[in-house]
């Protein structure tokens, strides 16, 4: 059995990389002095919660980055996705296709809205959605009926929306599961939550659904404590994210006046402050990242191990490195091997169709996502 003797080696790589014996986390966040500076600004003019000009400047910066004409920042991703799913239209008895390799939240935004996750396999080259294994089910299974929205024939839901998801920070191939979409009037809302400093032929995740929703957790590649964004370029889409997330208060010098039921999910001002001194950093923090991916692959490719690469035709932020094993028992033996001597490894996100709570959901063949699961181990990834 070699990944004994790689994790071994391994081990002193990445203790070489990150130059310490000490514990080495999966993903640590990376702070100068300007996050310093900019929080204890908000704490000086009192102003940390849901008012300051942090909030819009924090916007303005994603708005710049991503190219994306609105930006609404929100608490958290799973926040910014619940309310894309909102803005979209996703209600009670509603399906949305999305794939069960992801983090959690993906599925309990949709939950939220009452609606249910049906899942779609993944493919090997990009750990996203695959474009054909959509196709294909949409073929076999969906139909546009009088009211034109696709239909499951299976189980008789509306398939109202798609959520491809950009795993790991390596883009999905979004534009071929848009234009399948487009073709049964299903909505597209992507999950960015990872790919932050990702594009694809130039143009960054999240822009090419109505919805890219953006994560700030700790762990992600820039945080705010926690936080996130929903960016789109329909100006109505902003405009209802917006106000759904800021209570559905109406504008007035006094009056409460709350419109419709909202929900209090605006970014205060003070995680903003954060947000702005990382989005500095977050050029920097792209380049080095790709920088240690780059150093991983020339090292695994000697040992014979295969490193996920960022697909063809997109620049990927490899917010997550990771490798795929033989099976489950070299990656349960890789696993063992270096958490136990300080290294933080961890396997992918557990398949959503065995999760408890998403057993039920209608799902088509998921034999890549089961086999993705078993083999594939993250790395250390913090910028260096
Ligand atoms: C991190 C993450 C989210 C949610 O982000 P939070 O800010 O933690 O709510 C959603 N989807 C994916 C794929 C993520 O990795």
């Amino acid at each position: 059995m070699k990944s004994q003797l790689y994790g071994n080696e391994f081990v002193e790589f990445v203790q070489e990389i990150y130059r310490t014996r000490e514990f080495i986390p999966l993903h640590a966040p990376c702070f100068g002095d300007k996050e310093r500076d900019y929080v204890l600004d908000t704490l000086d003019s009192t102003y940390v919660s849901s008012v300051g000009e942090y909030v819009n400047q924090f916007e303005g910066r994603l708005s710049e980055y991503t190219g994306a004409k609105y930006v609404v920042a929100t608490i958290n991703g799973t926040a910014a996705l619940h309310t894309a799913l909102m803005v979209g239209g996703v209600q009670l008895d509603d399906e949305v296709i999305t794939s069960p390799l992801t983090f959690v939240a993906t599925c309990n935004a949709v939950h939220y809205c009452g609606a249910r996750p049906l899942f779609v396999d993944v493919e090997w080259d990009t750990l996203g959605l695959s474009p054909e294994s959509l196709a294909i089910f949409l073929d076999d299974c969906g139909e546009i009926r009088d009211d034109r929205l696709c239909w499951n024939k299976k189980s008789n839901r509306i398939i109202r929306a798609c959520i491809p998801i950009h795993n790991l920070g390596h883009p999905a191939r979004v534009k071929e599961i848009e234009e399948i979409c487009k073709a049964y009037n299903i909505l597209v809302i992507e999950d960015a939550a990872e790919s932050l400093g990702s594009f694809t032929s130039g143009v960054h995740t999240g822009r090419i659904g109505q919805t890219g929703i953006l994560s700030f957790n700790g762990n992600k590649i820039i945080t705010t404590g926690g936080g996130g964004a929903l960016i789109t370029d329909d100006k109505e889409v902003a405009r209802r994210a917006k106000h759904l997330t800021t209570t559905a208060k109406q504008a007035h010098p006094w009056l409460f006046l709350h419109d419709e039921i909202g929900y209090n999910y605006r970014l205060p001002n003070i995680n903003a402050a954060l947000g702005c001194a990382q989005m500095e950093q977050l050029p920097t923090h792209v380049n080095k990242k790709r920088k240690l991916a780059h150093q991983y692959k020339e090292w695994f490719s000697k040992k014979d191990i295969e490193f996920v690469s960022e697909p063809s035709g997109a620049s990927s932020n490899y917010w997550l490195n990771s490798i795929v094993l033989s099976n489950i028992e070299d990656r349960d033996e890789f696993l063992t091997y270096t958490n136990s001597h300080n290294v933080m490894t961890r396997a992918m996100w557990t398949p959503m169709h065995t999760l408890p709570m998403y057993r039920s959901c209608y799902r088509t063949n998921l034999a890549n996502a089961e086999a993705v699961e078993k083999r594939l181990v993250n790395i250390p990834s913090s910028v260096v």
